[in-house]
């Protein structure tokens, strides 16, 4: 019978939807038989909706403060006490942050960027992105392994269960090397791309500040608001406001049209869920194409302007 740890992660007062996600990918791991315990590092009125583990570890962090240290040795401490065959975080900025330090200190192998997982044998076999999502690594995954899980991996309402399995408290780390000062979300006062239905989402494909143009003509033409990928920010070409990803905005629209954009793991994290992803690229190879539901292999220096011709025609 196999156990697995999860930990819940906490951002801006809320559950992560990460977590569900988490809860779900480790019910199928362990199976119904197995045993799911929950790590969680807030305040007891949080734990909501967390009926798929079979217990709570709940230590106590009382204004939600994102500490790494604090919640990195928690973790660790949860670890050491319940000795789980598998502990699952996000492949997020907190989870690679909490999960890393806490596998080191603990000496249980650690995987990142978990893109698939299935049973294998008496352990596990994972897909995990690397080199930035160039290459896939298969990777196993014996007893002992810490996984930090990519969105969309697991099916977050498949995780989500109402009612509050047993709670046992677990005392929090509580020397701190670091402070907290607070949390800077993305400024949404120009345009909530979160909101939109279609978006056009450029890359470092697009070449050049003056081509952004040609990709606002085709927004124009689908009634679509016009995203990026971080580089497309980095250079000043968009606003912070506009990023689609792990450190900018996570999108669920109706359509994304990806354009020049490979399709790095820090981009798929923020998009992956849209309901239909249409991808333009000249590179066949390119790892955008993997979660694509059409893709074109052109320039979309050509492309994009014939599309916007067409549409208005
Ligand atoms: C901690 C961390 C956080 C990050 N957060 C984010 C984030 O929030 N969002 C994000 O996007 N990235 C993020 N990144 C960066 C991420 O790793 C990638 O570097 C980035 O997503 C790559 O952007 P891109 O796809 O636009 O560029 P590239 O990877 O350079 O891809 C450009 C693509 O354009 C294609 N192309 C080139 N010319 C053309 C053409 N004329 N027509 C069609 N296709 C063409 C190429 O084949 C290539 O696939 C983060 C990285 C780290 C380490």
């Amino acid at each position: 019978m196999s156990t697995a740890l999860v930990f819940v992660e906490v951002l801006d007062g809320k559950i992560a939807e990460i977590t569900y996600e988490l809860l779900d990918v480790a019910r199928q791991m362990v199976g119904e038989d197995g045993t799911v315990t929950a790590l969680a590092v807030t305040r007891q009125e949080m734990l909501k909706d967390l009926g798929k583990a079979d217990r709570i570890l709940l230590a106590a962090n009382p204004n939600d403060q994102y500490l790494p240290d604090v919640l990195g040795k928690t973790l660790a401490k949860a670890i050491e006490s319940t000795q789980p065959d598998i502990v699952l975080a996000g492949s997020t900025a907190v989870g690679l942050d909490v999960a890393t330090y806490a596998a080191c200190r603990t000496g249980y192998g650690s995987v990142a960027y978990v893109q698939k997982v299935a049973q294998a044998g008496d352990g596990w076999m994972a897909e995990a992105l690397i080199l930035g999502g160039k290459m896939v690594a298969s990777v196993e995954v014996p007893a002992r392994s810490v996984l930090q899980v990519i969105a969309g991996v697991g099916n977050a309402e498949q995780g989500r269960a109402e009612g509050t399995p047993p709670v046992e408290t677990l005392e929090a780390e509580a020397a701190a090397r670091t402070a907290y000062y607070g949390l800077t979300m993305p400024d949404t006062s120009d345009v909530d791309i979160t909101k939109q239905d279609v978006l056009v989402s450029i890359g470092r494909g697009i070449g050049d500040k003056d081509n952004v143009e040609i990709a606002e003509e085709l927004a124009e033409a689908l009634g679509a608001v016009v995203s990026a990928s971080r580089p497309i920010i980095d250079a000043g070409w968009m606003p912070k406001s506009r990023q689609v990803g792990k450190s900018g905005q996570k999108v669920k629209p109706k359509v994304y049209l990806a354009l020049g954009i490979s399709g790095a793991p820090e981009h798929l994290e923020g998009m992956r869920d849209a309901e239909l992803i249409i991808a333009v690229n000249t590179d066949p190879k390119a790892p955008i194409f993997d979660v694509a539901h059409y893709g074109i292999v052109e320039d979309l220096l050509d492309f994009v302007p014939l599309l916007t011709e067409k549409i208005n025609e």
